[in-house]
């Protein structure tokens, strides 16, 4: 299987990447510790639109592009080697306007998968709570039927987008116990947020999310093709693969640095990169981040073909987000003790590339969940 990008995806991330490298990599150092206000979010949003994000692989019956997700990949890519918190902060907002499209009544559609796509409004998902991670079934946030609406109460955790987000789908439980996402919004229904502080990605905020018996209408239930906790882990499948993307592009990032440097420091008088440790650094690391990168364009592709993923997804997660640690590992270790410097990039994206080993199910869930396929038994 090829995956050398076609004359047209080229030229595109091609165009995206100039962009990136003037408007959004110098934002880099000033997003490190400090989460990204909404406004900027918005206004680099609304310009990358042109490029297709977030608005990409969305089709254009629901007011996207309807680029493919091999095309969506190589964009998300570009744009997560400038600055790989603005990339996931915007996949998160197209992941919620693809659900309202395929799942929501059309004034919920014109109201906020339109200011989605168009990079305007920021959404964010809830499905981790305090004491269920891992196993979703678990959820202990109740939707309590309460007129022609529903009451809510629970709190959510690490969620993504959730400091900036105009509102949150939340994943949860009915009284007949079975499962519904629904669309809250922060402002009109009102629900709390507190910044949770993290390892790496310091610009994409991450929230714990407080939902106080907040009552929401029942046109506001995104209905779920089947089953809400089954359709929920189907989009699962294709959030790992774009943590996968995330991965490959730090882990890139890291490597480019790492080539750079090698070839330009020297020590007992020839570069460092003429030394065969340094090169045993660079061409396993190389080989790993090729592997990886087909990996993941693999289930893009089968993606693309309406072929089942759950396989392939997980195996690309977490074989990319760990190669991604060991990758960025290696490539400080060619910078010495400047790998250690907050004045140089690879300490940052390891801290990065860290932090990608643990959502959308950890390295060990994914790893069961491919078991699972092959051996046709389930470890959990
Ligand atoms: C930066 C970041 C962003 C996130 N964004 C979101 C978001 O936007 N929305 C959202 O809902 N959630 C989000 N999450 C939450 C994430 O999906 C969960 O953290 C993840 O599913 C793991 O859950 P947990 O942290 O509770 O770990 P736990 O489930 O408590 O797991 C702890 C350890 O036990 C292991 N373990 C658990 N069960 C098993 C088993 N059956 N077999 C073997 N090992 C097992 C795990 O692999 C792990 O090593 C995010 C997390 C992070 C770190």
């Amino acid at each position: 299987m090829d995956f050398q990008p076609s004359e047209e995806q080229a030229l595109s991330v091609e165009s995206m990447r100039r962009f990136v490298a003037r408007e959004v990599s110098p934002l880099v150092d000033t997003y490190d510790d400090t989460t990204m206000p909404a406004e900027v979010v918005k206004s680099l949003l609304g310009k990358l639109t042109t490029f297709g994000i977030p608005n990409g692989w969305t089709s254009e019956s629901n007011g996207g592009l309807g680029l493919s997700y091999v095309t969506s990949a190589l964009l998300y890519e570009g744009l997560a080697e400038g600055f790989v918190d603005l990339a996931g902060t915007a996949f998160i907002s197209e992941g919620a306007a693809y659900l309202i499209a395929s799942g929501a009544n059309e004034a919920l559609k014109e109201r906020y998968a339109k200011g989605l796509l168009a990079g305007q409004t920021i959404g964010c998902f809830g499905i981790t709570e305090p004491g269920c991670g891992s196993n979703p079934k678990e959820i202990a946030t109740r939707a309590v039927r309460d007129r022609a609406g529903y009451r809510i109460s629970g709190s959510k955790v690490w969620i993504s987008n959730g400091g900036i987000a105009d509102f949150c789908v939340v994943l949860a439980r009915l009284e007949d116990g079975g499962m519904q996402r629904i669309l809250v919004d922060r402002v009109e229904h009102g629900y709390t947020s507190r910044e949770m502080s993290k390892l790496g990605m310091g610009g994409w905020s991450t929230c714990e999310l407080f939902f106080d018996d907040v009552w929401v209408p029942a046109e506001n239930l995104i209905i779920a093709r089947g089953n809400a906790f089954e359709d929920t882990q189907r989009s699962l499948e294709s959030a790992r693969l774009f943590a996968a993307v995330f991965a490959n592009a730090i882990a890139r990032a890291a490597l480019d640095a790492a080539i750079a440097y090698a070839r330009e420091r020297e020590q007992f008088g020839k570069p460092i990169g003429q030394h065969r440790m340094v090169q045993d650094l660079i061409a396993t690391s190389a080989t790993e981040l090729e592997a990886a990168r087909l990996l993941t364009l693999r289930g893009f592709d089968l993606s693309d073909r309406g072929r089942p993923l759950a396989e392939a997804a997980a195996m690309a997660k977490h074989f990319a987000t760990e190669g991604a640690v060991r990758i960025t590992h290696a490539s400080m270790q060619v910078f010495g003790s400047y790998g250690l410097s907050k004045d140089f990039p690879v300490e940052r994206h390891y801290r990065n590339a860290r932090m990608f080993t643990v959502p959308d199910g950890t390295t060990q869930i994914n790893k069961l969940i491919v078991a699972r396929s092959i051996l046709g038994m389930s470890a959990f």
